[in-house]
C-alpha cells in the first residue's frame, strides 16, 4: 500500500487540534487531522448530561469563533459544547479525517520526520501535534476491588443519577467534578457520602462579577507557567445549576455526610483519614485569599464595584458524629454505588518518539519538544493558565504554528 505523507499531522479531533488546523491554515501550511471517534468526542462521551460548561457564556470562544447564546450569564451544556466545536471545525474547513486512531508513532525508517501507524494506514509527515487532550485515561486506585460487588465507575462513565443502582451513593474526591456530581445525586434525593481531598475553593461571584471576569482583569488566564504556584489542585468551581459558589459546609447543611480522604479499603469497608477540617480549612483558606487578590485588585486599580459581605460569610462547621467517621461499611450505611472522581492520567505509551519522561509525561517547552517536529497541544499548563481551557488554546496554537511555519 503506498504511504500517505503530509507536512503536519495533528492528532486529536477536540479544541485543540482544530484550533492547530485554524492556525496552520492560516498560515498557509499543508496538514492533516486524525480522531478516532468524532469531533469533540470526549464533550459527547465522557461527560454526564448535568455537567455545565463552567465558564459563562460571554466569555465562551475558540479563535475567530465565538459562542452564539441567548443568555451572556448562562452556562451552556456538554451537549452545547461539542455542537459548538463541531460548527468551527465546520467553519474553519479542518481536514479532519474521523474514526482514525493512531496506535503508535515512530520516526520515520532512514528518513527525517515521523511515522504514525493508523487504522487507515501509515501516514508519514514532517511535524507532528498532539493533540489528545489534557485528560486522557480515567485514573481510579485499585482500592475496591471489581468482586466487592459494588457498582462503581468513573466520573467520566457517569452520565446522571437514574443510571445507579437505587440507595445511597459515595463519591470519592472533591474536585469540580466529585464536588458537582455530589451536588446533582443530592438534588436528586440520593444520600450522598462524599470523601474531601485537597481542593480550591473560588468564588463564583464576587462584588457583582462572575469569577472568569476577575481571572481575565486580574490576568490571571494569561499567568504563564513559570509562575505557577506549587499546589496542582484545579479550582472548584461550577455551572450547574445556574452556577453557585461551591461550599462543602453548605453541602453538609443540606445532608451530605462528609469524610476525610480515602486511605483503603478492604472489601466492601473503607478506611477515610482524619484530616476532613483540615481539607475544609485549605479550602476556605484558599478561598478567601482569593477575595483578597480582588479586593486589593479593586483598591489598586480604584474600581467601582459594590461591596459583597455576604461572600465572606462562614457556615459552621459540619455536624459531626461523636466519633469522627473514619470508616464506612458500604453495605451497612445502603451504599449502592462509588464513583471515583479521582482524576485522569495520559496515556501516551503509543509515542515511540524520546519525548516523554520516566513517568510517561511529555517533556517540552511551551509544546515544543526536544525533539524537532513534534510539539504537544491542549495540555494542562502548556504554556499559561488557560493553555487547556476553550478560551486559552488558540494561542498556544498560533505560536506552535508559527514554529512549524518556520522550520519549512
Ligand atoms: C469534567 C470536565 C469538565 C471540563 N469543563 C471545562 C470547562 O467548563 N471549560 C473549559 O475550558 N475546559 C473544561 N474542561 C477541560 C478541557 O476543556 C476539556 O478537557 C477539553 O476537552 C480539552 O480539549 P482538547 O482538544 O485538548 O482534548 P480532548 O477534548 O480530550 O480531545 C482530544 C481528542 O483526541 C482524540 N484522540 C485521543 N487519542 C487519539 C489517538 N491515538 N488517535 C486519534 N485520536 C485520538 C480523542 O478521541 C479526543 O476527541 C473540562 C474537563 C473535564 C474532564
Amino acid at each position: 500500500m503506498p504511504v500517505e505523507r503530509v507536512e503536519t499531522l495533528i492528532i486529536g479531533g477536540g479544541q485543540a487540534g482544530l484550533a492547530m488546523s485554524h492556525r496552520l491554515k492560516q498560515r498557509g501550511r499543508a496538514h492533516l487531522v486524525l480522531e478516532r471517534h468524532r469531533i469533540a468526542e470526549r464533550w459527547r462521551s465522557e461527560r454526564w448530561d448535568g455537567l455545565r460548561f463552567q465558564f459563562p457564556n460571554w466569555s465562551v470562544r475558540l479563535p475567530d469563533f465565538p459562542f452564539a447564546h441567548a443568555d451572556p450569564d448562562g452556562f451552556a451544556t456538554g451537549g452545547e459544547i461539542a455542537e459548538f466545536i463541531a460548527a468551527y471545525a465546520a467553519f474553519i474547513a479542518a481536514p479532519v479525517r474521523c474514526g482514525v486512531n493512531v496506535a503508535a508513532l515512530r520516526y520515520r525508517d532512514g528518513a527525517p520526520g515521523f511515522a504514525a501507524e493508523t487504522s487507515d494506514g501509515v501516514i508519514e509527515a514532517d511535524h507532528v501535534v498532539v493533540a489528545t487532550g489534557p485528560y486522557q485515561r480515567a485514573m481510579i486506585p485499585a482500592w475496591l476491588r471489581e468482586d466487592a460487588g459494588i457498582f462503581q465507575l468513573h466520573a467520566s462513565r457517569y452520565r446522571n443519577p437514574g443510571q445507579l443502582p437505587p440507595g445511597a451513593v459515595l463519591v470519592i474526591g472533591s474536585g469540580a467534578s466529585g464536588a458537582q456530581i455530589a451536588e446533582e445525586l443530592l438534588r436528586a434525593g440520593r444520600r450522598v457520602y462524599l470523601s474531601v481531598g485537597r481542593h480550591r475553593r473560588m468564588p463564583r461571584r464576587y462584588r457583582g462579577r462572575d469569577l472568569i471576569w476577575w481571572l481575565d482583569a486580574m490576568g490571571l488566564l494569561q499567568r504563564p507557567t513559570e509562575q505557577r504556584g506549587p499546589d496542582r489542585s484545579l479550582p472548584l468551581i461550577t455551572g450547574a445549576f445556574g452556577g453557585d459558589t461551591i461550599d462543602f459546609r453548605r453541602f453538609a447543611a443540606e445532608g451530605v455526610t462528609l469524610l476525610g480522604r480515602m486511605e483503603a479499603a478492604d472489601g466492601g469497608v473503607i478506611d477515610f483519614a482524619p484530616d476532613l477540617a483540615e481539607q475544609l480549612a485549605y479550602g476556605d483558606a484558599s478561598y478567601a485569599i482569593f477575595l483578597d487578590m480582588m479586593d486589593a485588585h479593586v483598591e489598586q486599580y480604584g474600581l467601582e464595584m459594590p461591596q459583597d459581605p455576604d461572600a465572606r460569610a462562614g457556615l459552621p462547621d459540619p455536624p459531626r458524629p461523636p466519633e469522627p467517621l473514619r470508616r464506612l461499611d458500604l453495605r451497612a450505611a445502603g451504599i449502592a454505588a462509588v464513583i471515583w472522581a479521582t482524576g485522569y492520567r495520559f496515556d501516551f505509551g503509543w509515542i515511540h518518539v524520546p519525548v516523554l519522561n520516566a513517568q510517561g509525561e511529555p517533556v517540552h517547552v511551551r509544546g515544543i519538544t526536544g525533539v524537532p517536529g513534534m510539539y504537544f497541544l491542549g495540555l494542562q499548563w502548556l504554556s499559561k493558565l488557560n493553555s487547556s481551557l476553550l478560551s486559552g488554546v488558540g494561542e498556544d496554537a498560533a505560536d506552535l504554528a508559527d514554529h512549524i511555519a518556520a522550520r519549512t
